[in-house]
């Protein structure tokens, strides 16, 4: 299997070749396909598998091009580093695009974050705390989000962030793609999946 047997565009093909990835791994192979027809995805996998490019090609070739001011896709992780890392990762499959991605996080200022917002994100990277911070100073509006990503969701149950998530769940628009992935499944994030996740496929590495 080589990643042009998926129904990717030819600007992420351009992309996942530069950054060598010649085959998809098996948490690609299973995801990405369930992701483009239009499933939900319950994902067990561990750093290191390339779930970030399983979950990202797929919402890259969805939110496609730039488009309004609003953000049509919200991946929450539960850490400024992991924030970082995957706004560098997507960035990098979204070479060809015109795609105006972002992060935001806590331990600096929100000044620059929200100047960056105004002026139009189509996939916003978020720590919890951080983006309902904003969203309740009114610079972040969610009419446009169509999918969510919950990225390390064990990592978020430790951290204690339920009730922010939670939150997040009530302000967002109900109908929406939703894409789950923790690399061990306790039954906090069990209840935490059945709340938001819409008959989900399972996946597991
Ligand atoms: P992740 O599990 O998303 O944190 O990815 C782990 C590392 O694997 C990252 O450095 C990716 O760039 C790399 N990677 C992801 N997918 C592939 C692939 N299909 N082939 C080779 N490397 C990959």
């Amino acid at each position: 299997l080589s990643f042009a047997d998926f129904k990717l565009n030819k600007q992420l093909l351009t992309a996942v070749a530069e950054a060598g990835f010649e085959h998809p791994t098996p948490v690609q192979e299973q995801t990405i396909p369930l992701l483009l027809s239009g499933h939900d995805v319950l994902g067990i996998a561990q750093t290191g598998t390339g779930k970030t490019a399983a979950f990202g090609l797929p919402l890259l070739m969805k939110v496609k091009y730039a488009q309004g001011v609003h953000p049509r896709a919200l991946v929450l992780a539960p850490t400024r580093e992991l924030a970082m890392q995957l706004e560098t990762h997507l960035k990098r499959l979204a070479t060809y695009t015109d795609l105006r991605i972002f992060a935001i996080y806590g331990g600096l200022g929100p000044k620059t974050q929200i100047e960056t917002i105004a002026q139009g994100v189509d996939i916003l990277i978020a720590t919890p705390g951080r983006l309902l911070e904003l969203y309740s100073q009114g610079d972040l509006v969610f009419k446009e989000l169509k999918t969510l990503v919950l990225d390390e969701a064990d990592k978020m149950m430790d951290m204690g962030f339920m009730p922010q998530i939670r939150r997040i769940l009530e302000v967002i628009p109900r109908k929406r793609q939703n894409v789950l992935f923790s690399a061990t499944m306790p039954d906090k994030v069990a209840v935490l999946s059945e709340e938001f996740l819409e008959f989900p496929v399972r996946v597991e590495v």
